[in-house]
């Protein structure tokens, strides 16, 4: 089994979340609204573990699976709902910073057990376990599920290999590390052909996100130093490329395929003048940190919020923003050994 980094006290944690399991018998599972490939891959695979244990499971999410997920074993039994009426003996709360972020209200009644790995969770649950180092929450659900003694079966290997695969922009991020491939190799003991689960999650789409995809990038505009790639969309241009925003999820990565691309700002109408925002970024390009100016979160790498106002005026404070994010970069990649070799990326030297 690989061993794991849970850091300080993580594991007198873990015990007593095998503990509260142990003694319970009927809980709820919730996750993020908008859910994506992390926290339905650690929902699940966590699911069916419970249900190893002989326990009542109910997974409620406000919002549905990304559609090729609702292919996934478990995932049509997910309930969709904005509150939870019935009574359980604890609620599992998965890769949520905060509790509203589920958009599922009653949760609060409950015990809960936090299981996060966003660096800013504030801590809202009866047990709280939080580890920034783990690259998908998934692999804190891998670490529980060894610890609860359930067997690796097909079913939990391949959701928690959809959450790590998923979450690392397969296995792109900076977050990736030496256990997030010992977990992986496990999985791959109990089954997941990668191949499989790769095709299921990326290469089931429709012809109308195709379309999407090229209406929308071929309007990706660079800021002056063609190191940040915006990328718009509207109810309009939807509509017009035969599309739904659904169709949109998977956009925000491309730009970074362009070597000199460092960054990539999507805003998104959600109505009007309020847009909802995400970011991706190469290295140690923080833009967690410009989502959280915005009351947003995520990871350093990957990270969203909503923000109002004119599209003109969000893009430059973005822009803005984004740009100091990979000056301050620079700055320590400047000031090490490691890093950039004249302007490129050495990859022996990555960080
Ligand atoms: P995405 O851009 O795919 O929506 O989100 C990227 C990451 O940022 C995910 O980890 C997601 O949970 C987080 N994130 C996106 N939007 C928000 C937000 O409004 N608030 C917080 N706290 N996190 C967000
Ligand atoms: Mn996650």
């Amino acid at each position: 089994m690989p061993t794991t980094q849970t850091g300080t006290n993580n594991q007198a944690t873990l015990r007593r979340i095998v503990e509260t399991i142990t003694s319970g018998r009927r809980f709820v599972i919730s996750s993020h609204a908008r859910p994506d490939g992390d926290s339905i891959g650690s929902q699940m695979a966590m699911s069916f573990a419970l249900q190893t244990l002989g326990k009542e499971v109910v997974v409620v999410n406000k919002d549905l699976a990304p559609g090729p997920l609702r292919a996934f074993p478990g995932v049509p039994t997910i309930q969709i709902s904005n509150r939870v009426d019935e009574e359980f003996d604890a609620a599992v709360v998965m890769e949520c910073g905060d509790l509203g972020r589920t958009g599922v209200a009653g949760l609060d009644r409950f015990f809960i057990i936090n299981i996060d790995h966003h660096p800013d969770n504030t801590g809202y649950g009866q047990i709280n376990w939080f580890d920034p180092t783990a690259a998908a929450c998934g692999e804190m659900v891998y670490t529980l599920i060894r610890e609860l003694g359930v067997p690796l079966t097909l079913e939990i290997a391949t959701h928690i290999y959809l959450a790590i695969l998923t979450d690392t922009g397969s296995f792109h991020y900076s977050a990736v590390t030496s256990r997030t491939f010992d977990i992986c190799s496990d999985l791959l003991r109990a089954g997941v052909k990668p191949s499989l689960t790769a095709r299921a999650v990326y290469d089931n789409d429709n012809l109308a996100k195709m379309k999407l995809f090229g209406s929308v990038l071929s309007g990706v505009k660079l800021d002056e130093t063609g190191r940040i790639a915006i990328v718009y969309i509207d109810h309009e241009m939807a509509r017009a490329a035969g599309g739904t925003y659904e169709d949109t999820e998977g956009i925000i990565n491309l730009p970074l395929s362009v070597k000199d691309i460092q960054a990539v700002v999507f805003f998104k109408q959600n109505e009007g003048d309020q847009y909802r925002v995400s970011m991706r970024s190469k290295g140690e390009i923080d833009v967690n940190a410009v989502a959280k100016e915005f009351g947003g979160g995520g990871h350093k790498n990957a990270a969203g919020c909503t923000a109002d106002g004119s599209i003109d005026r969000l893009q430059k404070i973005f822009v803005e923003k984004i740009r100091q994010a990979i000056e301050s970069q620079d700055r320590s990649v400047a000031g090490s050994e490691e890093g950039v070799n004249g302007g490129s990326h050495s990859v022996t030297a990555l960080s």
